[in-house]
């Protein structure tokens, strides 16, 4: 499977401002100080390879939304924040009509809908575009964000023919050979999560969910749902100490949660993502490093045996890895 992350901050869409470029601009030509950057490929290679990241690229500012290619010719998207946006432009550009395209939804907060308006295949004849929810309010909840007075024109003007398809947790579907589950998370008003499994390779999408306290304990049944997962995409906008204080019910997680749950169900890989509007690039930098500071104290914690460090990892050392998801990433699982 490809991943192809294309919004990846939480609540509200997130623009650099010019101030914001200028500082990246002179952060980066203060590094390029002494350096033999004569040649285009010499400039190239130091930005892409020696700057840091958040000086030399930017985790992006595009509501939720990432989409997932499993060979098949129906294309799959999760959530459609302000991310589609892109998605839809590259699927016209290929092939305006004709397009048979899965929509799931996590829920239907304003970021994870507010992109579906600029989503061009929509409003093209002969595109078939099929959602996917956990709600019982499916159609309507987005028909309503484009009901007068907050959009100029309303879902009727789509023309691709929609079509609903509420699931229930525990339920198992096809597209093409990838096997599909839902798990209904813990956020206000619901939230479901959506396994891709094809083959021995699998992609869990569990975005917006606080996980309760008991998340720690032994039964867990969110533990078997991301179970040796590839790849788990996780909103963890906090730090422990704001999802226990000044954050707490609101809805998400911590990334010192995030690295136990995907230590103790052995993921792989741990993406990141639904990134804190508050933060800048820098900001993300140094949250990802602290997640990996903790990720690295835990599994020495576990090798030295000595236990009461909460969240360490199982001896097997999982996950492999944790990274920052940001918009216009690519993983091929
Ligand atoms: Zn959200
Ligand atoms: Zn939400």
């Amino acid at each position: 499977m490809i991943v192809h992350f294309r919004g990846t901050r939480g609540s509200i869409p997130t623009a650099q401002s010019g101030t914001d470029i200028t500082e990246k601009v002179v952060s980066a030509l203060l590094a390029a100080r002494g350096k033999d950057l004569r040649s285009e490929g010499q400039i190239r290679e130091f930005v892409g390879d020696h700057l840091p990241f958040h000086i030399g690229s930017t985790y992006g500012g595009n509501t939720p939304c990432v989409q997932v290619e499993t060979g098949s010719d129906e294309c799959i998207i999760l959530d459609a924040g302000s991310g589609i946006r892109s998605v839809g432009q590259e699927i016209v550009n290929n092939s305006p009509s004709g397009n048979t395209i899965h929509l799931f939804f996590s829920h239907f907060h304003f970021d994870h809908i507010q992109g579906l308006p600029f989503f061009a295949p929509a409003y093209i004849p002969g595109n078939k575009i099929i959602v996917h929810g956990g709600h019982e309010n499916i159609e309507s909840s987005l028909r309503n964000q484009m009901q007068t007075p907050f959009f100029p024109i309303d879902f009727d003007s789509f023309q691709a023919e929609f079509v609903f398809q509420k699931h229930a947790p525990g339920d198992a579907f096809n597209i093409g050979d990838a096997e599909i589950s839902m798990y209904k998370l813990n956020h206000p008003g619901d939230s479901y999560g959506y396994r891709f499994q094809q083959g021995d390779k699998s992609v869990v999408y569990a975005s917006d969910s606080e996980h309760p306290k008991f998340a720690h304990g032994k039964e867990y049944d969110y533990l078997d749902f991301i179970k040796g997962a590839d790849l788990l995409i996780f909103d963890a906008p906090y730090t422990h100490s704001e999802s226990i204080s000044s954050r707490e019910h609101w809805g998400h997680s911590s990334n010192v949660m995030a690295v136990e749950l995907a230590a103790r169900g052995e993921v792989k890989t741990l993406a990141i993502f639904h990134h804190d509007p508050n933060l800048s690039d820098q900001e993300l930098c140094e949250f990802h490093s602290h997640t990996r500071k903790f990720l690295d104290r835990s599994r020495i914690a576990v090798r030295e045996a000595k236990p009461g460090i909460p969240g360490a990892p199982s001896p097997r050392s999982h996950p492999y890895d944790v990274i920052m998801s940001y918009d216009g990433l690519i993983l091929n699982i």
